[in-house]
């Protein structure tokens, strides 16, 4: 599809692109560039990429498709750098979990001669680092797509099919609603999860570590999210505030009303809800965004 694709951070979502553009042969070659030497080392053993470039200068040159992969923090000053060196015709994007803030901090560095095509992969796990990809991260996963007012249709096209050759499905979504809608169904449940697995700790100081040692499946699975990467996840909650803001004043509502359920013993209300909610996790199951093993499919042993 492309001759040249460029992968600019190479940690967990860096080398699953990386694996799946070899795995759905989309590009005659991949250039790679990480900021840390210790990963541009790790990342060459592990051969995702064709090439590992000692500079983002050198990665971007003459490629078709240029993607951003870093935590989202290191984007301006990252776009004003590889700007003078990108490739007219070139697509560039990212796959940052906010999507405004990126275009504040890159559009103004783009040339006209180039494509910005913000995009977003719904994909992920906790893990961190070039050895956490693997090839069918993206499979039957949702890519959101954010173009500009104005942004060229065919370059979107390709930049649609590149990541279907990647296993995933894409759709087009306006940039402040796609920042509500993650802001929803991503930002506030990981602030959630920081928030009750901080609480624990505190409290593990008060029962001498009973809190860890006899946590229930519905904790532990609260510390899963909640060991997500420090950097990612800060960046995201500094470039996305209004959205969090907005979703968290609605979930605060919410929260004081089932408080005054359990005051009251309102019981009848509890069960509706959490028959509703029950419900919704059917509807990601159908939809085959998740498994509907018990616990996630984890083995027996590790329940
Ligand atoms: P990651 O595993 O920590 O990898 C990021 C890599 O980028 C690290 O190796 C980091 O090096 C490197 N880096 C930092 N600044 C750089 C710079 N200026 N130039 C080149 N490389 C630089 O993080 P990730 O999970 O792949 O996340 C990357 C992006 O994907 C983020 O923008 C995030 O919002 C988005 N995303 C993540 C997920 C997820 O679940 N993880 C899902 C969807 C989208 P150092 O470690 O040395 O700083």
């Amino acid at each position: 599809m492309f001759n040249k694709v460029a992968i600019i951070g190479l940690g967990l979502i860096g080398s699953s692109i990386g694996h799946a553009t070899k795995r759905g042969k989309l590009a005659g070659e991949i250039a790679g560039f990480d900021i840390s030497e210790d990963v541009r080392a790790r990342a060459a053993k592990l051969g995702f990429t064709d090439a590992i470039a000692p500079t983002a200068e050198d990665a971007v040159r003459d490629a078709d498709l240029v993607i951003l992969s870093t935590p989202i923090g290191a984007y301006k000053n990252l776009a004003e750098a590889i700007a003078p060196h990108l490739k007219a015709g070139a697509i560039l994007t990212d796959v940052g979990s906010v999507k405004g803030a990126v275009v504040r901090d890159v559009a103004p560095f783009v040339p006209k001669s180039v494509h910005f095509i913000p995009a977003h992969p719904i994909a992920g796990t906790e893990f961190s680092g070039p050895e956490a990809g693997f090839a069918s991260l993206f499979d039957g996963r949702w890519t959101i797509l954010t173009p500009l007012p104005g942004a060229d249709g065919s370059a979107v096209q390709n930049l649609k099919k590149f990541w279907q050759g990647c296993g995933a499905q894409v759709e087009v979504m306006e940039i402040a609603h796609h920042d509500l809608v993650l802001a929803m169904t991503s930002h506030v449940p990981h602030l959630i999860a920081y928030n009750i697995v901080g609480t624990a700790h505190d409290l593990e100081q008060v029962t001498e570590g009973e809190v860890i040692k006899f946590s229930a499946s519905g904790f532990r699975d609260f510390t899963r999210i909640a060991a997500s990467d420090p950097t990612m996840w800060r960046d995201i909650f500094l470039n996305n505030r209004e959205a969090v803001l907005e979703v968290l004043g609605r979930f605060n509502e919410d929260l004081s009303r089932l408080q005054r359920w359990v005051r009251d013993g309102n019981g009848q209300a509890l069960f509706d809800l959490f028959t509703q909610t029950r419900a919704i996790r059917r509807s990601i199951i159908s939809a085959g965004q998740d498994t509907a093993a018990p616990n996630f499919g984890r083995d027996k042993k590790d329940q």
